[in-house]
């Protein structure tokens, strides 16, 4: 295979040789991650999934013997009394779409649409929304250089021709920027939505007005879920022979109705936590009959969504939720982890005062030593202003920290789903719920002492903000690689098991966002790689390596 030129990285990083570069270390392949559970942010998520972080939320099992889309049922164990309704407020304000409004309550199944190159294989709400849709785009291709980057490659050569993937994730912008760029590559795709609320119909109608066979809308039902995956593969003179999922929907249909499929399918990209959690299984069962890539254990991919994403997009969940000032409030952050830094260097970054509690004393000393006061959340419970939970554990705001709170005091989550803060227990008759703003709720004592309760104790930023395109870019380009790995690797490369990600891989997918920075990286001299005994284009870190 020819080699790729690099010029689109930065000088010291002299990567994209795909294929030749992978074969040399092989060795490097962990088979497992060290941990799985985490979470994934395929996602666009306002627009996004709502599911990630949990395999507690899978779905339940339909009569059929399918399970529900995953988005579908994610709330289905929730405290919600109308969780769909919940569902869709939750996914329903991309902020920066056009317009999802319609009054065309016709199901897209039994419209008759073309695009305007006369082509009917697509079904979407509205194909007359595709110039706003087009926009869209646009604005996310700004934010996604890496994905552009790579278009720029693929003007010499398409490592991806032949390829047909079939897709199935959330259908936003930024998904469509890396369609766009798979197609780019040389791959024709096929396409259905991970979730029946995320889909923006603006964005998939611009996809179907460009020639990519999209199956999906925004309030798609359960039947209609399973009806687009199946126009996306069932498809006469047409077979997929990658499949990229999120959630693992996908892979699972095509498991149950059309096994010999995978005779052709060279690989599986899988990007979320649940998704990769089947897999596993799969394999582990001895009944993973492709190679599979891990995308969502990749350091870059994890660092992104949970520190630096979080630390964006907690001012943007309390904003909008309550208007708050942040600066001289009183915040007590539980869980130092990633996505606790993330939230305690944003609030303090804005003059909040900010304690920390721990169980860990790793991360409590971390703490200390970024200048937080490490507490127990008795000694401050009676005097923040807010309480914000990101250990991934449950019951960590009980009910008698609830009763002990200070009047107006702001409740949050950050972390593990709804787990975090004992909200069943506020569910007594003493107490008087309120809603106030589309996810906020006051609840309110006897004595008159309310509580603000922030998206029901779920993850504040994916219900009430936007999480940042860059995030995006980072697991979109991730995607793309996989894809890029497992469709070109020669025979034998993978066995039919779970693969992650090459460190070099992560490294590249890095280097491809630093040149919006203007950032100028060092190279390596020879005598410099000699005396540190690595390769001067990288791996640059060993895999224990914790960044
Ligand atoms: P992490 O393991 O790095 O950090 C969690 C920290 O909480 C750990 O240091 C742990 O010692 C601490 N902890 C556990 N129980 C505690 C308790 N009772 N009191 C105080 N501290 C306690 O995990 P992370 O990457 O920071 O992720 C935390 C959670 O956030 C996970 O559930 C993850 O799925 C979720 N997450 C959310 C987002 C988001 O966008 N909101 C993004 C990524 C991850």
């Amino acid at each position: 295979m020819e080699k790729w030129d690099s010029s689109a990285g930065t000088s010291a990083f002299h990567m994209p040789e795909w294929m030749i570069q992978f074969a040399d270390q092989k060795q490097e392949f962990n088979k497992r991650p060290t941990k799985i559970g985490r979470r994934s942010l395929s996602r666009s998520i306002s627009q996004s999934s709502t599911d990630s972080y949990s395999s507690e939320e899978r779905p339940k099992q339909l009569s059929v013997g399918f399970s529900l889309p995953h988005s579908a049922q994610a709330h289905a164990k929730g405290t919600l009394s109308a969780p769909k309704e919940a569902m869709k407020l939750w996914l329903a304000h991309p902020a920066a779409s056009y317009t999802d409004s319609s009054d065309d309550e016709t199901s897209p199944r039994d419209k008759q649409q073309k695009n305007s190159k006369g082509s009917s294989d697509f079904c979407v709400k509205n194909i007359k929304q595709a110039e706003f849709g087009r926009r869209e785009i646009e604005i996310a291709e700004q934010e996604m250089p890496a994905l552009m980057a790579l278009r720029k490659r693929a003007q010499g050569e398409k490592p991806l021709a032949g390829a047909k993937i079939v897709g199935c994730t959330h259908i936003t912008a930024q998904t469509a920027v890396l369609m766009e760029t798979l197609g780019a590559l040389g791959a024709q795709c096929r396409w259905a939505a991970c979730n029946i609320y995320s889909t923006l119909n603006e964005v998939a109608a611009a996809l179907a007005e460009s020639g990519f066979p999209v199956f999906a809308w925004k309030g798609e039902s359960e039947d209609d879920f399973w009806w687009c995956i199946d126009r996306c593969v069932n498809v006469e003179g047409w077979q997929p022979n990658m499949i990229l999922d999120d959630g693992g929907d996908l892979t699972h249909w095509i498991y149950k109705k059309y096994p010999n499929m995978f005779k052709k399918i060279k690989g599986i990209v899988e990007e979320s936590v649940t998704g990769v959690h089947r897999l596993y299984q799969l394999s582990k069962a001895g009944k993973l009959c492709v190679p599979a890539m891990n995308v969502n254990d990749s350091v870059t991919k994890q660092k992104f969504d949970n520190l630096y994403c979080c630390r964006e997009s907690i001012l943007d969940g309390l904003k909008r939720t309550t208007d708050m000032m942040f600066g001289g409030k009183q915040v007590v952050v539980c869980g130092y982890g990633e996505v606790g830094k993330g939230c305690c260097a944003a609030l303090k970054a804005m003059g909040s005062i900010v304690y920390v509690t721990e169980i860990d004393p790793i991360c409590a000393l971390q703490a200390c030593m970024d200048g937080f006061r490490l507490v127990k959340l008795n000694e401050v419970i009676r005097q923040v202003d807010i309480v914000i939970t990101c250990t991934g554990n449950k019951n960590v705001v009980t009910r008698e920290h609830l009763d002990r709170m200070k009047n107006s005091c702001i409740v949050c989550n950050m972390g593990h789903s709804n787990t975090e803060i004992d909200v069943a227990s506020l569910r007594t008759p003493e107490l008087t719920w309120e809603r106030v703003r589309s996810q906020v709720d006051h609840v309110i004592w006897p004595d008159g002492k309310r509580i603000v309760l922030l998206a029901e104790g779920r993850l504040l930023n994916l219900s009430c903000s936007t999480v940042p395109t860059f995030v995006l870019s980072i697991t979109a380009t991730t995607q793309a690689l996989a894809l890029i790995e497992l469709y070109n690797a020669p025979e034998g490369r993978y066995k039919q098991d779970v693969y992650l990600l090459p460190k070099k891989m992560d490294e590249y997918v890095a280097s491809l966002h630093l040149p919006t920075f203007d950032a100028h990286l060092t190279e390596l001299t020879d005598e410099q790689a000699k005396y540190l005994g690595l390769n001067k284009n990288g791996p640059f870190k060993p895999n224990y390596y914790r960044y």
